[in-house]
């Protein structure tokens, strides 16, 4: 029998797996604890929790991490890992380090099927949900490798932030996605406060109101055009769910969420989206919901046939919704020198006959390099 992987648990879920094992809810709690505040994978360290119940979890549980594939570290101190996730798939994390908190980027799905014109992921397909393990996995190692690199105090954190923006759409992966949030949120887990999780979404509209209803993290949306017909050809999901909707979905999920505005990821495409009647049309949508935008220089890789907007229409363009009152941040390139805009690294394995290949002989590459401060995640999921 394959053992129960511990990491696919929240609280509530690994007190019923001890449950079933007989052993009250407290033990959960500090198997919890365990896991997630000291990152031990080795049940026979747990050196406070009784003898019966590390004698049960042998055979029956692991604590089952992701194999890292490479890491890169960017003089800017961004570092990227690349995890292998079985049948030739990886995905990948960022950590992206600023003098105020430590940013997680995580994927929650080997490829996407929202298919951005945009976006590296878009372009390799859809391969895979991860399960709540794999997505809980990328934050597991990576608090608890940082916290040895970086030789941080007993009880300081390497991550205060994580934003679900790296490879796949989050909301569709609902299932999963939640019970991994959770883990981030606990107490007994990451203790993140809703403010400093964050999903980001292309727009999948029904699960924006279950989130809402579940869980509700800040919300970033990955706007990228301020009218259908542009975005149907940039965010093909719109299509199903087109701004208006999005809109509104949007405005009831500012009722419970812990930000009282949403985000609107917006990637200025050369010639595309980034003209100045471009921007007063998203000061138009500003007027119909509390919100910010966040302009993302383009990361072009081949196959998009893409452009990005040079830096003066980008700041002219930031210009028109500042001038607004529309509060706008144009975000800053990190780890240009390592790839680091999401769905790059694993797209160097996209043709998925090759990555298995690559992964028996790609080398753990550590390349460390001096912090710098600057600014929030890479280029991602929208
Ligand atoms: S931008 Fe996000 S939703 Fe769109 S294809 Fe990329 S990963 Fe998928």
């Amino acid at each position: 029998m394959t053992p129960a992987n511990l990491l696919d648990f929240d609280l509530d879920g690994l007190a019923a797996f001890c449950e079933k094992l007989g052993e009250k809810r407290f033990r959960a709690t500090q198997l919890f604890r365990w896991i997630h505040q000291k990152g031990e994978a080795d049940f026979s360290a747990m050196s406070d929790l009784a003898k019966s119940l590390r004698d049960k979890l042998a055979g029956v549980a692991a604590v089952t991490p992701l194999s890292v594939l490479s890491e890169q570290a960017s003089s800017d101190g961004t570092i990227k890992w690349l995890f292998d996730v079985g049948g030739g798939n990886a995905v990948e994390s960022v950590f992206i380090p600023e003098d105020d908190r430590g940013t997680l980027c995580v994927s929650s799905q080997a490829g996407c099927a929202v298919g951005c014109r945009f976006c590296s992921t878009g372009h390799q397909g859809f391969s895979r949900n991860l399960t709540t393990g794999e997505i809980v996995a990328q934050l597991w190692f990576a608090e608890h490798h940082l916290r040895k690199r970086l030789k941080l105090a007993p009880g300081e954190r390497a991550i205060t932030n994580v934003v679900m923006m790296g490879m796949g759409e989050p909301l569709q992966n609902y299932a999963a996605l939640v019970p991994a949030l959770r883990v981030m949120l606990d107490d007994h887990g990451y203790g993140l406060s809703r403010r400093r999780v964050t999903v980001s979404t292309s727009g999948v509209v029904p699960m924006i109101d279950r989130l809402r209803e579940d869980c509700p993290v800040a919300l970033a949306v990955s706007l990228h055009a301020p009218d259908d017909t542009l975005r149907d050809h940039l965010v093909p999901l719109n299509k199903k769910y087109p701004i208006a909707e999005l809109l509104d979905a949007c405005n009831r999920y500012l009722d419970r969420a812990p930000r009282d505005f949403i985000t609107f990821e917006y990637c200025m495409l050369d010639g595309v989206n980034d003209t100045p009647a471009h921007a007063e049309a998203l000061v138009e949508i500003s007027r119909r919901i509390s919100c910010k935008f966040n302009l993302i220089p383009f990361n072009p890789f081949p196959e998009s046939g893409l452009v990005r907007s040079p830096r003066e229409r980008v700041t002219a363009f930031a210009r028109v919704l500042q001038d607004a009152g529309v509060v706008t941040t144009v975000r800053k390139t990190r780890g240009d020198d390592i790839a680091a805009a999401c769905g790059q690294l694993a797209g160097e394995v996209q043709d998925r006959t090759n990555a298995a290949e690559r992964m028996t002989r790609a080398p753990i590459q550590i390349h460390r390099k001096t912090k710098t401060p600057s600014s929030t995640p890479p280029e991602k999921h929208a």
